[in-house]
């Protein structure tokens, strides 16, 4: 079947990727990108980073938009949809839709990403209403929140030591002000990197005089007695489940996120029995002919580990399979598995801290531990005698050689002896 109208939803990462490598792929026919934030696509990952530095430049020019919505519209010849949130999918009609409207496609690339999770009462659609003092930092609009307070010098506390949270705690401590980080789990991010990597996070976040409590959770938030009529709930301070009370004026909350798929629920296209991601094969189609999903909502199979999938919610990932999944919209026939070492990085105080390849492994061995002395820190993952992965800390030239090793499924007596310097590496 011939594609003469092909529909993105999701004007992020993914999505804008997604209609670039159709107009690059040569397609000619209708392109429409449907997004429920009212932007053009913009740079999320400096909103944690860059836009809340006190040396950064303030308010909406220190936005990183990708592309102009004329540039969009005019160059890319995009229907762009902004402010239009998809509410549901026919895919027997081969229609999105939009409300009330039905939007027919031939190909359909889904681009919905991911949503932050809110505390239990602090959801502002909840009952209960906005609870001021309280958010989430994945928008522009939550960036603009966090950093008026951090500019007020607000007294923080950020809940989950995830990388939102460590990230909000580095731009915290780079004022100087002073920041609680609350995570339930004893070592965090054991789930996204593991133990061993964990470990060397906490300290990180010691040596910069953040105030963080491991293993212990939020039992509730106390709020400000109402005084103005209009009867505002404000946050005043967050109770623990070790019965210590935090005051705080802001409390942001970085304890992960759900796929965006609730539109999809019984369209048909096959979600993940846990989280509801999409579960797409390794060239980035669904079950359903004519759909296809990339980002930080699908659920991808992974050739380089054995078919392993992956959820992965990192910036690379939605750049590359987003243009994949467009390719592969528009000329299925040719569609290939997409082979691409997983990879992200985080900035906290002052470290680059980077991974790539998967962190499932038969051992995590710390090779390189030199970061109490101004050097780097060095983790590698080992499945049987392959290096998988790995884990770098202010040593970016190794972790691209690395990632090199993970993508040709090198052994991990070289990866070791590469990593250690005690060996010259074969040149490549
Ligand atoms: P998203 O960016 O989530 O975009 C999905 C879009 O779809 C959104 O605009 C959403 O509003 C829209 N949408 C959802 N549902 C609907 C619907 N029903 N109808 C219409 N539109 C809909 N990754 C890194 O690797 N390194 C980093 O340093 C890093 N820093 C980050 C910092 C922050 C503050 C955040 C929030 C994320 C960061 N990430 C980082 C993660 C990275 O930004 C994401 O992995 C990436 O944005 C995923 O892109 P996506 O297009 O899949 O999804
Ligand atoms: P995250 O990285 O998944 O971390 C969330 C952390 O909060 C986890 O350690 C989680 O523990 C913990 N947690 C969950 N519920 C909690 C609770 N009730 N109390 C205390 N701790 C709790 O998610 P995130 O930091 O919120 O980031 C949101 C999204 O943005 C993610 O997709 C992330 O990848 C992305 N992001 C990426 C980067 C980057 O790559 N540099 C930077 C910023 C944001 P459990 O694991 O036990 O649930």
């Amino acid at each position: 079947m011939s594609v003469e109208r092909m529909v993105v939803v999701g004007a992020s990462l993914a999505g804008l990727r997604a209609v670039e490598a159709a107009r690059r792929a040569g397609y000619d026919g209708e392109l429409v990108l449907v997004g429920d934030e009212v932007h053009a696509p913009y740079d999320r990952p400096p909103l944690s980073k860059a836009f809340l530095d006190p040396d950064g430049e303030r308010g909406a020019g220190a936005v990183a938009q990708f592309r102009s919505e004329e540039v969009l519209r005019d160059e890319l010849r995009v229907d762009l949809r902004l402010g239009t949130r998809a509410t549901g999918l026919d895919t027997t009609a081969r229609e999105v839709l939009l409300g009330d409207e039905r939007l027919p496609y031939d190909a359909l690339v889904i681009a919905t990403g991911s949503v932050p999770r809110w505390l239990p009462g602090t959801d502002p659609a909840g009952p209960d209403g906005p609870l001021e003092g309280v958010t989430q930092l994945r928008t522009v609009e939550d960036a603009r929140r966090v950093r008026e307070a951090l500019e007020a010098g607000a007294r923080i506390v950020v809940v989950g030591a995830g990388f939102i949270g460590s990230e909000v705690a580095s731009a915290a401590r780079k004022r100087g002000l002073p920041v609680t980080v609350v995570e339930a789990l004893d070592v965090p991010l054991t789930r996204s990197v593991g133990p061993e990597v964990g470990v060397a996070c906490v300290e990180l976040h010691r040596a910069a005089g953040t105030d963080l409590r491991l293993g212990v959770g939020v039992a509730g938030l106390d709020e400000e007695t109402p005084d103005g009529p209009d009867g505002r709930r404000r946050v005043r301070a967050v109770r623990l489940t070790d019965g210590t009370t935090l005051p705080a004026d802001l409390v942001v909350l970085g304890i992960g996120v759900r796929p965006a798929t609730d539109w999809l629920e019984g369209s048909g296209v096959a979600l993940h029995d846990g989280d509801r991601g999409v579960l797409v094969d390794a060239t980035l189609a669904t079950n359903v002919p004519g759909v296809w999903a990339a980002g930080d909502m699908a659920h991808v199979e992974n050739p380089l580990f054995d078919g392993e999938q992956h959820r992965l919610e990192h910036w690379t990932n939605a750049a590359d399979h987003g243009a994949a999944a467009a390719r592969h919209a528009l000329d299925p026939a040719a569609a290939e598995p997409v082979v691409t070492v997983p990879y992200f990085w985080s900035d906290w105080y002052g470290h680059r801290l980077q991974f790539v390849g998967t962190p499932r492994a038969d051992e995590a061995r710390v090779v390189v531990d030199d970061l109490a002395t101004g050097g780097g820190l060095v983790v590698l993952y080992r499945r049987a005698d392959r290096v998988v992965g790995a884990f770098v800390v202010d040593l970016p030239r190794v972790v691209m050689k690395l990632r090199r090793r993970v993508l040709d499924r090198g052994p991990w007596k070289e990866a070791v002896a590469f990593a250690t310097g005690s060996e010259v590496p074969t040149p490549r």
